[in-house]
């Protein structure tokens, strides 16, 4: 089969590596509009269930994402007025660079085609190709060309946020709140190798506009947030890619839907079919997870328009909860001052709770692990709850977990 991937993210990549694994003779090409190496974004967080199904699916750019995973450990909370709290849990990160290096990489071994700094402007400009997997981010040309037939919706969430970088290295995953005159805005960061941490920056649209962010160019309001975050960055800068560029890096998530994913031979995955909110960290594993399903799909030997429908209707029932999550989620945020002044351990708790979902011995327990023996109680149990579902896997895994 011949195959053109447009767009050489997470899913145009790890779809071209599946099916290049599926059948050594299908040829693939992955059209990328960027130069090699050139990609926007830090790192990106996911969980043991996305390793799971990295592990099952290609066991040999899974061991190399491991091994370039930051582990952390448990989440802390920070913010104005409260002392520090902390969250249950682990994760992984990785940098959005290293991903794309990985399974580039590994797509190259296998004999997959990159085509580097090669940007789609007309879907008939495309050489012929049995299979067209549109994977080309949440701003589609592609589906917004054919708008009309995938039904595509955009809905523009109303908080502002910015996508940062910093040298300074979190111990683990943080969230931060802090009051300003104008309101709340807060961080999400994390490590993700050993010099940089994501900083994800969110507040109300009219906190945005009353700390002049509106009117400040990249370096001015990277400064200005350096200011506000002083405390929590170890007397490192904020890093706006943009500045490099020109504008600035701030937005409205988009969330995009569409009720079609396919169109004859042409169809979506990844971000371009649909957005999850940033709050929850999942659009590249479900990106990644939506090529598992069209690889499996395509290596059913069924004729492709069944096996498109079959892959579209697995990834919209597995997509339902985490987009229901997404929504709670990012819909918390929005209404971050009506809990700004509980007290910090229930500010905490209905932050780790913002999707509604816990039942009520989680408040307990969140409640009597805050003090220092019963949190590293806790963290050691979740250690070795990580270090048995590590044992699942291949070696490796088990002896470095
Ligand atoms: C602030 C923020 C934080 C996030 N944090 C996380 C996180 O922690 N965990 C997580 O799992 N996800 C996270 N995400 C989401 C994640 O980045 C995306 O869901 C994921 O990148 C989707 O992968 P994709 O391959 O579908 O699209 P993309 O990664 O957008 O890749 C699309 C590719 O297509 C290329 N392209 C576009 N148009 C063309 C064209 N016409 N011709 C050729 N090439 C083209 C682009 O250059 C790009 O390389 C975050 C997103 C944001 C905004």
């Amino acid at each position: 089969m011949r195959i053109t991937c447009v767009g050489g993210g997470p899913a145009g990549l790890y779809f071209a590596v599946l099916a290049k694994l599926a059948d050594p003779g299908h040829e693939i090409t992955v059209l990328e509009r960027n130069p090699a190496g050139v990609t926007w974004g830090w790192g990106v967080v996911f969980w043991d269930d996305l390793l799971d199904d990295l592990f099952r699916y290609d066991p040999v750019s899974a061991e190399r994402i491991w091994e370039s995973a930051r582990k952390w450990d448990e989440y802390e909370v920070r913010a104005t007025g409260k002392p520090d709290t902390h969250l249950a849990g682990y994760g992984f990160s990785l940098g959005r660079h290293r991903l794309l290096e990985i399974l580039a990489e590994r797509a190259e071994e296998l004999g997959v085609r990159i085509s580097y700094s090669d940007e789609l402007s007309d879907l008939a400009a495309l050489p012929p190709a049995d299979l067209v997997v549109a994977c080309d981010g949440a701003r589609s040309r592609i589906r917004d060309e054919h708008a009309g037939h995938f039904g595509a919706e955009v809905e523009v969430a109303r908080n502002k946020y910015i996508w940062l970088g910093t040298p300074h290295v979190f111990d683990t995953f943080t969230f931060g709140f802090e009051k300003t005159s104008a309101g709340w805005i807060w961080y999400h960061a994390y490590p993700f190798d050993d010099t940089t941490s994501t900083f994800i920056v969110e507040c109300q649209p009219s906190t945005w506009a009353a700390l002049g962010f509106d009117t400040l160019d990249a370096h001015a309001g990277a400064e200005k947030l350096r200011q506000i975050f002083g405390k929590h960055l170890g007397g490192q800068k904020l890093i706006d890619h943009r500045a490099e560029v020109g504008g600035t890096g701030w937005l409205n998530f988009r969330r995009v839907t569409a009720q079609r994913w396919d169109h004859g031979n042409v169809v979506l995955m990844g971000d371009a079919a649909h957005t999850t909110h940033f709050a929850i960290g999942s659009g590249t594993k479900l990106a990644m997870q939506d090529a598992m399903a069209l690889a499996d799909a395509v290596a059913s030997g069924d004729p492709l328009p069944v096996a498109l429908e079959r892959y579209e209707h697995r990834r919209k029932a597995a997509l339902a909860p985490l987009q229901k999550a997404a929504r709670a989620s990012s819909a918390w945020f929005e209404r971050l001052p009506e809990y700004a002044d509980l007290p910090a351990k229930r500010f905490s708790y209905a932050l780790s709770n913002r999707r509604g979902e816990y039942p009520a011995w989680r408040y307990l327990l969140h409640m009597s692990t805050q003090s220092p023996i019963p949190r590293t109680l806790l963290r050691r149990t979740l250690a070795v709850r990580r270090w048995t579902r590590a044992r699942r896997r291949p070696p490796i895994l088990a002896n470095t977990a």
